[in-house]
């Protein structure tokens, strides 16, 4: 079987999705328009065909270049507080990977401006959002450490890599009452933290959870 059948058979079905749907509303998310996203996004066209098959297990999955397809469980999470407060219209998110946690915010929200480092990765994660049709997503190949200042204020940023501290230029390209969702700290010891800007320009942490994510790095790869 190609991982390129958008519908998948067997262990990449609808029904292998219903399964993990439900598993994360068991572990707590309830925003339905996420989960709806979830069960309707084929998961398997974004890892390597000989991990097809694992797809919709709720691990996170190796995509080359020392980086991984984020868990579903974290994607939803992550999502489903960038949508807390209101949907946002325009969103950043610095990490493209594979570009599954890109696809399902881009059926949420207005427009995704999308950053990676590497820019196969990139240009992979291009391919399939194109595949799926989707108009709303605009890439660059750079470090999305210092964010995207010309597409700048964002409703929203999500980071999917995790600096040892949260970068001040995300926080200065945050729209009045915009958010920001990002894990931080060290290999072992990151959290995952929500930011939000106030109207007088400052900013309420909360400390959502526990997490592991690949680290933020610096500089580009072509
Ligand atoms: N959301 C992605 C997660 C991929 S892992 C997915 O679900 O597939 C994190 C990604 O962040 C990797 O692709 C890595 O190359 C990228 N990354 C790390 N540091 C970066 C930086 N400074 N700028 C842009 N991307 C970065």
């Amino acid at each position: 079987m190609s991982n390129n059948d958008l519908s998948g058979i067997g262990m990449t079905s609808r029904r292998t999705r219903e399964r993990l749907v439900k598993r994360l509303r068991d572990e707590g998310i309830s925003n339905e328009r996420v989960l709806t996203v979830i069960l309707n996004t084929p998961r398997h066209i974004f890892c390597d065909e000989a991990l097809a098959h694992r797809a919709y297990e709720d691990t996170a999955l190796p995509i080359g270049f020392n980086q991984t397809l984020s868990q579903p469980y974290i994607v939803a999470r992550m999502t489903e507080a960038l949508l807390s407060m209101g949907t946002p219209k325009r969103v950043l998110e610095v990490g493209t990977g594979s570009g599954y946690q890109t696809t399902i915010l881009a059926q949420l929200v207005d427009m995704v401006f999308s950053v990676e480092r590497i820019l196969p990765l990139q240009e992979l994660a291009r391919s399939r959002i194109d595949q799926l049709g989707l108009r709303n997503v605009k890439m660059k190949h750079s470090d999305g450490g210092m964010g995207w200042p010309e597409k700048a204020p964002f409703d929203a940023i999500i980071v999917t890599a995790a600096p040892r501290e949260v970068p001040e230029e995300l926080l200065e390209q945050l729209a009045p009452n915009g958010r920001l969702v990002i894990p931080v700290g060290p290999d072992e010891h990151q959290q995952l933290l929500y930011i939000q800007r106030d109207e007088q320009g400052g900013f309420q942490r909360h400390v959502m959870e526990a997490v592991k994510f690949v680290p933020l790095l610096g500089g580009v790869i072509r």
